[in-house]
């Protein structure tokens, strides 16, 4: 009897020690080991939890602007370290920066300085559109300084045939009249978009980014782990804008949060609006469960297809899922837009192996790089 008991003492040790090696083998800590790396909040307000998962307890919380060291990385979550607070964050809400922990961003803090107001009375003159070029003189042969967003109260200088030279914070140059009228200045930037450094080889150039979907309409949700398209068109989108704006383009996005909706004539009169010379729209699919890959959707042959080719060239060499190549879409964001456009199906949500891949930081930061690069060479 002893003897026994004692054995089966030593087999359920086995058992034990068995299911500890399987914990410390799945846990988030031991998934990869990966370098750390400072990463910026983008969100208001984002909760840090004690695990990888969105009902795991939170254990603190970090603000917009703030830069924090990235630790590890498992399945869209991010460990980070800011301060006392150490935890878990959705990684969409973080994006890769140079600047140093501890460190509230002078870049975003710069931004919400007050513009120039007309103090002696409430309306002023204001951008009326969403995105506005700036111009080095007054005519659209003049070079691309920067752009000014809606709402934002700019000081008169001087009139040209239908251009005004203007002040506005740090921006100076020539815009079109005809999107000057007289508003109400908001203080902040709408957040839609900045312009990126001055010497990039993508410099001048004005690029929208669409994610697709938002609100009410969360697009595909992943069937294996419920990834709703929605959130991960705009976290691509981000890396995206954020790899683009370091080439020096001046991004503009379509929304920018996971709650907007833009109806799509919307979306296609921001590309106008702000003269875009591209526009890309973010998707992922769904479909029959063994569909898997990348899809490069154009509608104009003249129009689109360059920049399809440009950008699905990239796509297909090697970011972690294959290119079905280019193909023609019959979609009102192609379909109505003046600017060369391309919409992406960056992979299947329908598809295990594909939502498992596509819903991490590391294919989405892939595929920003790569469409980055597809914009280059379109350009060239
Ligand atoms: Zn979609």
């Amino acid at each position: 009897m002893i003897h026994n008991a004692s054995l089966n003492v030593w087999k359920l040790w086995g058992g034990v020690l068995l299911a500890l090696a399987f914990i410390l083998v799945l846990a988030p800590n031991q998934a990869s080991a990966n370098s750390s790396y400072n990463a910026q909040v983008i969100a208001d307000s984002l909760n840090v939890r004690a695990d990888a998962a969105k009902d795991a307890d939170v254990v603190g919380s970090v603000k917009k602007g703030e830069i924090v060291q990235v630790t590890r990385e498992f399945h869209g979550w991010l460990k980070i370290k800011h301060g006392n607070v150490e935890g878990w964050v959705a990684g969409y809400y973080l994006l890769k920066t140079d600047k140093q922990p501890g460190s509230v961003s002078t870049a975003s803090a710069s931004k919400e300085q007050p513009r120039q107001v007309a103090s002696s009375s409430s309306k002023t003159s204001v951008v009326l559109v969403d995105a506005l070029r700036v111009r080095s003189g007054p005519g659209t042969d003049y070079k691309i300084n920067g752009v000014l967003y809606k709402g934002a109260a700019v000081s008169i200088q001087e009139s040209v045939k239908g251009w005004m030279q203007v002040v506005s914070g740090n921006e100076r140059g020539w815009v079109s009249s005809q999107y000057i009228g007289e508003g109400t200045a908001v203080q902040t930037a709408s957040g839609s978009s900045t312009s990126g450094s001055s010497n990039g080889s993508l410099r001048g150039k004005v690029i929208v980014i669409d994610p697709g979907h938002g609100g009410s309409d969360p697009g595909m949700v992943g069937t294996t782990y419920k990834t709703a398209e929605k959130t991960i068109n705009l976290s691509t989108a981000n890396y995206l804008k954020d790899r683009l704006q370091a080439l020096g383009a001046t991004v503009v996005m379509t929304r920018t949060k996971d709650d907007q909706k833009p109806e799509l004539p919307r979306r296609v009169a921001i590309s106008h609006e702000a003269g875009a010379d591209a526009f890309i729209s973010i998707h992922y699919n769904s479909s029959d469960k063994r569909n898997s890959g990348i899809l490069s959707f154009f509608y104009s042959s003249s129009k689109d297809r360059p920049l399809a080719h440009a950008i699905e060239r990239q796509l297909a060499g090697g970011i972690g899922l294959k290119s079905h190549g280019v193909a023609y879409g019959d979609y009102h964001v192609l379909r109505e837009n003046r600017t060369p456009a391309v919409l992406l199906e960056l992979g299947f949500l329908s598809n295990k192996k594909d939502e498992g891949i596509v819903r991490g930081a590391d294919y989405q930061r892939r595929a920003a790089d790569a469409i980055a690069t597809g914009l280059q060479n379109y350009f060239k």
